[in-house]
């Protein structure tokens, strides 16, 4: 783990100890290793996460620093629910991957007496601990409130800085829960109602430092008593695949109305299609991953998604495509399970960048030519032609290479996944495979479109 350099605004504190005592304000830090952490968030000496909090109806502003697409909005963060499981990127808020954190801001709506301000975060591995300064503002002090972003010290512009927190272990494995409860046990912190927090990433080794905060609550003086969070019953079940080879974990904890077609649908495809998938993406020395999950997330924006060997599927597009393309979709996120491109760059030093319209035309190809080829969901009409290039990316790209496959390489998809796993793709291998450039063959493919769409398009005689 490398050690931080950054500009301390806050004076210093000593080292984080379970409770630091720092003008009179209390920094109690809880620690759940791994092996001891469940969903109920509990630490000695720290209330759990609330769902009646102020911050419940606070809104939460990202002020500086961006948002990993990967994770839950801002909502998560209160929402009054907490994860259930040690590594839920839905249920947790995080800064995107390769970055150092971020600022976000906390508009309590009104002046509060705030109490007690509490963060927790649950990660199996750096991405537990929080490193953060807390700042408070004032109601009436608006002009400030524009001016938070990274580089100017918040301490110059009118906030206050109430706390420095950073639960990094000094020893020992970093993944757990935490949870840091910030309060004055001579009375209130303050009257606020803006809140800052200066949010930095636990270590930079690797682009994946930043802390995946589950729930923050800001409690008042005078608010009604915390009440803790109710998790949901967990549903989530792991089926065997070709008789246990591997195994596939579904997870319908937010999505109870699913769980009827999940069963008489999915896991049948799954158990089908995921030997399948592992057979037609073969490479030397490579063994597709024996355990994979579908989370069904209700915060999810747009389809569906994969990050390693976990595919997320957003409920609400779901529900309004059951009868349509929903299975196709974990299909094509399945491939990306078995493509596991990411692992080969990231052994292969020199390895070249995949284009992403390149990797999504592949897994689309599976999709639309292999998996539902009745559906004919591929096709270019005299609609969509005009969009027909090579690089258009999903479907369009699917339609590309089906026609290299069918007019002049029928090995092309094991040898494109091969070359892409193993980091050696790159636009030589178009000449090498057909003694075509992939300019060259986009522009017969267009033509061969153009003259099939023209000739389909002329008027029929008259029978
Ligand atoms: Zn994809």
């Amino acid at each position: 783990m490398k050690i931080m350099n950054r500009n301390l605004v806050c004076a210093a504190l000593a080292a984080a100890v379970s409770t630091s005592a720092w003008g009179g304000i209390q920094i109690a830090i809880g620690h759940n290793p791994n092996d001891q952490a469940t969903a109920k968030f509990h630490f000695p000496g720290i209330p759990a996460p609330a769902r009646n909090d102020p911050a419940t109806q606070a809104q939460f502003i990202l002020v500086d620093g961006r948002r990993d697409a990967n994770g839950g909005n801002l909502d998560v963060l209160h929402d009054g629910r907490a994860p259930t499981e040690e590594d839920q990127p839905g249920d947790n808020f995080f800064f995107t991957a390769g970055t150092d954190g971020g600022r976000l801001l906390i508009d309590l709506g009104e002046a509060t007496d705030v109490s007690r301000i509490n963060t927790y975060s649950w990660h199996p591995g750096a991405r537990g601990p929080q490193v953060y300064n807390l700042y408070a503002g004032q109601e009436g002090d608006t002009h400030f409130v524009a001016r938070v972003q990274r580089g100017t010290d918040p301490g110059t512009c009118g906030w206050k800085c109430l706390a420095q927190v950073d639960t990094r272990p000094k020893t020992g494995e970093p993944g757990g829960q935490y949870g840091v409860s910030i309060h004055d046990p001579e009375g209130v912190l303050g009257r606020f109602r803006y809140l800052l927090l200066d949010i930095f990433r636990t270590e930079s080794g690797d682009g994946f430092g930043n802390t995946f905060y589950s729930e923050i609550d800001v409690w008042g003086r005078g608010t009604p008593a915390p009440t803790e969070v109710s998790s949901n019953p967990v549903r989530r079940q792991t089926v065997p695949i070709e008789g246990g080879k591997y195994e596939v974990t579904l997870d319908t904890t937010d999505t109870p109305d699913l769980q009827d077609w999940v069963e008489k649908e999915v896991i049948p495809m799954v158990q089908k299609w995921y030997p399948n998938l592992v057979q037609l993406l073969p490479s030397d020395g490579f063994e597709a991953p024996r355990k994979f999950s579908i989370t069904f997330s209700k915060d999810m924006q747009g389809v569906a998604a994969t990050g390693g060997t976990r595919i997320r599927c957003a409920a609400q597009w779901f529900r309004g495509n059951l009868k349509g393309e929903a299975k196709g979709a974990i299909l094509h996120e399945m491939v990306h399970v078995v493509q596991q491109y990411g692992r080969g760059r990231r052994g292969n030093p020199t390895a070249g960048r995949v284009p992403g319209w390149l990797t999504e035309g592949l897994t689309d190809y599976i999709r639309w030519y292999l998996y539902e080829p009745a559906s004919h969901g591929a096709e270019i009409t005299s609609r969509n032609l005009a969009r027909a290039r090579y690089d258009g990316n999903y479907r369009i790209t699917a339609n590309f290479l089906n026609w290299v496959i069918n007019t002049c390489d029928r090995d092309l998809l094991l040898q494109l996944n091969t070359t892409i796993r193993e980091g050696r793709y790159d636009e030589e291998f178009w000449k090498k495979r057909t003694g075509r450039t992939i300019q060259d063959l986009g522009a017969e493919w267009r033509a061969a479109l153009e003259k099939k769409l023209g000739d389909g398009a002329s008027p029929k005689p008259v029978s």
